[in-house]
C-alpha cells in the first residue's frame, strides 16, 4: 500500500534537490505536485486542501537552517504534516483501572473485525493479559462460527451463543443467551468475563455491506449496554474514497474512540484510510497488515509517514 504515493512524492522532491534556493514559484510548483499525487492517491479533498496549505505556508516561511538545505527543510515539513493528519503520536490502548477493560469492536461486513478481534487477542495474550472474546456478530449465520476458529488459533476463550458457548459447555445448567439479542449476549459475555477474572474482554459486533441504520441502532445500544473503554472502529484500507464517508457514518451513529486500518497488504491506493484520523478526530491505533493473527501491529504515525516518504 501507498507505493504509488511514495513514488510520486519521492519523484517530486528528487526534481526539488537540484535547486538551491527555493522561489516561490518553485513551492508552489512543488505543492501542485504533491496536491495531485495525494488526490490520485484518493486522500479526501478537505485533508488535501488543509495539508498543501500548510506545507505552502511553512516552506514560504520555512528559515535557511544550517542543517538542511532547502529541498530538504520541504521534505521536513512534508513528513510533519504527514505525522500530523495520521494523528500525531501513537496512542496506546487505555486499560481499564478496574478490570475487565471491555473493547468493542465495529466496522461494516468484511471490514476484518473477527480477524481483528483475535489478533488483538494473541497480542494481548502475548503480554500477560487474560482476553476472552464475545461473539455477538448474530447476522451471519457462520460470524459465530468464524470467530471461534479465529480464537482457537489465538488460544483465548470465546463466549459464543452457538455453537460453543463456553459458559453453557462449561455448566450445563447455565443459561445461554438468546441467539438472536446481540446486545443480550455482548451483555452476558462482559458479565462472563468478570466473573471468570479476565482482565480484557473483546466484543465482535455486526456488520452489513453498507450503511444502514438498523446496523447503527445495534451497535449504539451494545455500546449503551456495555459501556466499553474503547470502540475501536475497523476499517478496510481497500474500499477507497468509500473509507471517508463509512468512517463519518459509524462516527456519527456509534462513535468510537480509535481506529483500526485492515488490509494495509493490499496495493489498493491508501489515502482515503490516511484521511480517516483527520475526518473523524479519532487515532489510527492499530494496522492490520495480513490475514495470519501475527500480521498486527501498533499503528505509529511518525513511522507510517516516513515509510511513505522513504
Ligand atoms: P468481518 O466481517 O469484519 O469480521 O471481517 P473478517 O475478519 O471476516 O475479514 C474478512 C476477510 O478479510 C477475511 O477473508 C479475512 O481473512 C480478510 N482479512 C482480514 N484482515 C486482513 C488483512 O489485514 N489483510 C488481508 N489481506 N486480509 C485480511
Amino acid at each position: 500500500m501507498f507505493n504509488s504515493l511514495s513514488d510520486r512524492l519521492t519523484q517530486t522532491f528528487k526534481n526539488l534537490r537540484s535547486r538551491g534556493r527555493l522561489s516561490e514559484a518553485d513551492i508552489d510548483a512543488t505543492v501542485r505536485e504533491i496536491r495531485r499525487a495525494l488526490l490520485d492517491a484518493d486522500v479526501a479533498v478537505p485533508v488535501v486542501r488543509e495539508f498543501t496549505r500548510a506545507v505552502r505556508e511553512r516552506s514560504l516561511s520555512a528559515e535557511v537552517s544550517g542543517a538542511l538545505n532547502p529541498a530538504q527543510q520541504v521534505v521536513k515539513i512534508v513528513n510533519d504534516e504527514l505525522v500530523a493528519i495520521l494523528g500525531g503520536q501513537t496512542r496506546p490502548l487505555h486499560l481499564a483501572k478496574t478490570p475487565p477493560t471491555v473493547i468493542m469492536l465495529a466496522g461494516l461486513q468484511g471490514a476484518g473485525k473477527t480477524t481483528l478481534a483475535g489478533k488483538l487477542a494473541l497480542a494481548l495474550k502475548e503480554q500477560g493479559h487474560t482476553p476472552l472474546l464475545v461473539a455477538a456478530d448474530l447476522q451471519r449465520p457462520n460470524a459465530v462460527n468464524q470467530l471461534s476458529v479465529v480464537a482457537e488459533r489465538a488460544g483465548v476463550p470465546v463466549f459464543a451463543p452457538h455453537p460453543g458457548n463456553t459458559s453453557a459447555a462449561d455448566d450445563p445448567a447455565a443459561d445461554a443467551p438468546l441467539i438472536g439479542d446481540p446486545v443480550g449476549v455482548a451483555r452476558d459475555g462482559v458479565a462472563e468475563a468478570r466473573a471468570k477474572l479476565h482482565d480484557v474482554v473483546i466484543v465482535d459486533t455486526a456488520g452489513r455491506l453498507g450503511i444502514d441504520e438498523v446496523l447503527m441502532r445495534q451497535a449504539a445500544d451494545i455500546r449503551e449496554a456495555i459501556t466499553p473503554d474503547e470502540v475501536l472502529f475497523v476499517i478496510d484500507a481497500m474500499i477507497g474514497q468509500d473509507a471517508v464517508n463509512t468512517a463519518k457514518s459509524f462516527a456519527d451513529g456509534v462513535d468510537f474512540t480509535g481506529v483500526v486500518l485492515s488490509k494495509l497488504d493490499g496495493d489498493a491506493r491508501g489515502g482515503a484510510a490516511l484521511s480517516v484520523a483527520q475526518v473523524t478526530g479519532r487515532p489510527i491505533m492499530f494496522a492490520s497488515t495480513g490475514e495470519k493473527l501475527t500480521d498486527f501491529e501498533v499503528f505509529h504515525p511518525d513511522r507510517m509517514a516516513s515509510r511513505i516518504l522513504d
